[in-house]
């Protein structure tokens, strides 16, 4: 390739790599077995590593007996951590503070009797989390669209957002329900990294010829990049590993921008950046 640019802003975000040092930190020092309730990150390949490593993935606290149980970046439902206490459990919160002050705000706005609305993906699990903190009358809505299918909504609602949702989702919901609420109250919960990540991408994507957007087919802050690089470049890829590059058909001489998600680990980038390098052209 003539020319391959890679963003500042790729790979590992703070709260990430807190989480993959904290597992690592659990490894060593036990009690064991290690598990994480659900994968610790959102990518195959770094989930791999640490499962070679010795980390176990449990579903639900039911399939762990003894050792040591690390709660996600991505937080935990309500009750889990006093429950794997209750089970004699070594808990580990690897929670990423930034999750932690999203629940917060959404306790705060329950406490002021807001309904509250999450702006966000309903399946994903930090806000299965956040919402298991929220009233029973909260709503979930990725957007408008899906927000006007839902009949539920109350006069005064109190808003916030998955952490890696997209800012202007946020603002296009809030700005839909000042014009059917009385009142409304929002937090920006979206993290800055996230915010960030997609400014850059959408700078770099409409300056190249191809985009390379790494992440785990399951991580939802690497689809949304993947969305905004497309909006600039209609040539854009999402890939998880170096393996993938050949049949993608990238010409010989194209400028090419690559980036990753926040759960995507440096050496895969490296993989990836240093299988770029050696393509002809
Ligand atoms: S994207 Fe932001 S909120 Fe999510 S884990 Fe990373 S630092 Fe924390």
């Amino acid at each position: 390739m003539s020319e391959i640019i890679l963003a500042e802003t790729a790979g590992f975000c703070f709260g990430v790599e807190r989480a993959v040092e904290i597992a690592v930190s659990a490894l060593e020092k036990g009690p064991k077995p290690v598990y994480t309730l659900g994968p610790i990150i959102h990518n195959p390949q770094e989930v791999q590593r640490l499962e070679a490593m010795g980390l176990l993935m449990a579903e639900n606290l039911d399939d762990i007996e003894r050792g040591t149980v690390i709660i996600r970046s991505h937080g935990a439902q309500k009750g889990v951590i006093e429950m794997a206490r209750l089970k004699g459990l070594n808990v580990v919160d690897a929670t990423c503070p930034f999750v932690n002050r999203l629940k917060e705000r959404v306790e705060t706005l329950a406490g002021e009797n807001y309904q509250i609305l999450i702006v966000g993906q309903a399946d994903h699990p930090e806000v299965k989390a956040i919402l298991s903190f929220a009233p029973a009358d909260s709503l979930v809505a990725k957007s408008v669209q899906e927000l006007k299918e839902n009949p539920g909504i109350k006069s005064r609602v109190g808003i916030v957002a998955q952490t890696t949702h997209a800012l202007e989702n946020l603002q296009r919901v809030a700005s839909y329900c000042v014009g059917i609420c009385k009142e409304i109250k929002v937090f920006r919960t979206t993290c800055q990294t996230t915010d960030a990540r997609r400014k850059q991408v959408r700078d770099m994507a409409g300056k190249v010829d191809v985009m390379i957007v790494v992440g785990g087919r399951n991580s939802a802050n690497t689809a949304r990049l993947t969305e905004a690089a497309t909006e600039e470049c209609p040539r854009t890829h999402q890939i998880e590993s170096a393996e993938e590059i050949a049949a993608l058909g990238i010409h010989p001489g194209s400028k090419v921008g690559v980036t990753a998600g926040a759960s995507t680990p440096g050496w895969v980038i490296d993989d990836v950046v240093g299988t770029l390098k050696k393509s002809p052209g």
